[in-house]
């Protein structure tokens, strides 16, 4: 065994960094979960309970033990500074595009995303956000925070303005933010309805692939901070993940996996298996 097998990784990320396509890496940061936080300890469970899952996988048959993926286990993040989290975020991830690497980042909630996207946005400024989830987050502010897990999509909107945002599965929001997306964003309910369509107009631009783990249905996903009832199935979920892919995908994310809230265990075993298949189709 080589030492760098050593390291406590996601099941099959054992490559060094010279040599990786793809840096997977955790924000354990849940600072301004509103409903059940606990998704700060995501990152570390998912890479801990992987061991008991295969590398192998049938749906792609493809095997992560033979990608070079590195992990570079969680970052150390201030938890009561949303600001300066994000900030550790945005410059890891700006230090993996500028060495020709892909980010794949686990969250942490969702506001974790806005740190990967700036840097993503600086690097590809023309870049698209595929954005799957329940929730709009297209508030304005939520509890007085402009920066919260709640408005994080309309904070990406600041940076990129109309027409580059798409939404699935959402079923969840105020009104105002519905009609305001009718305008800015492109916003399927309930489903994955139009993904063909996105996928077209699109086009060659780099995408931003950001999931919140809440899109699921409850019965297959219950441990997240704010399950919503009435969502995809995990085969859907990966049917969507597997047409996005086809895109030019430059940095991913998944968010809101809530450990505290996952009395069975079931929904971080589903994080894991979707992470292995996210991981598998990043590498092409
Ligand atoms: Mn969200
Ligand atoms: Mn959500």
């Amino acid at each position: 065994m080589k030492i760098s097998e050593k390291r406590n990784t996601f099941i099959g990320c054992t490559a060094g960094y010279e040599e990786a396509d793809i840096v997977l890496f955790g924000a354990p940061f849940d600072g301004t979960s509103s409903y059940r936080a606990g998704s700060r300890f995501a990152p570390s469970a998912i890479r801990k309970e992987s061991h008991s899952i295969e590398t192998y996988s049938p749906y792609l048959d493809r095997d992560l033990s033979e990608t070079a993926v590195f992990d570079g286990g969680d970052l150390e993040l201030p938890f009561g500074n949303a600001t300066a989290a994000l900030t550790e975020i945005e410059d890891y991830t700006a230090q993996i595009i500028s060495d020709k690497k892909k980010p794949f980042m686990l969250g942490g909630e969702h506001l974790v995303s806005l740190g990967a996207f700036y840097a993503a946005f600086r690097a590809y400024p023309d870049i698209c956000v595929v954005h799957f989830d329940a929730h709009t987050d297209l508030r304005d502010s939520f509890l007085g925070e402009q920066l919260s897990h709640a408005a994080v999509l309309r904070r990406i909107w600041d940076k990129t303005g109309d027409g580059r945002i798409f939404q699935f599965g959402i079923r969840s929001g105020e009104r105002e933010e519905f009609l305001w997306a009718q305008k800015h964003t492109s916003l399927s309910k309930f489903g994955f309805g139009g993904l063909d369509k996105a996928i077209k107009e699109i086009g060659r631009r780099p995408v931003y692939l950001t999931i919140d783990l809440d899109i699921l249905d409850p019965s297959e996903m219950p441990g997240t901070g704010t399950p919503e009832a009435g969502g995809v199935k995990f085969l859907e979920l990966l049917g969507a993940i597997n047409q996005v892919f086809h895109l030019n995908v430059a940095a991913s994310d998944i968010v809101e996996l809530s450990p505290p809230c996952d009395i069975s265990g079931a929904s971080t075993a589903l994080a894991m298996k979707l992470l292995r298949e996210l991981l598998l189709s990043f590498i092409k």
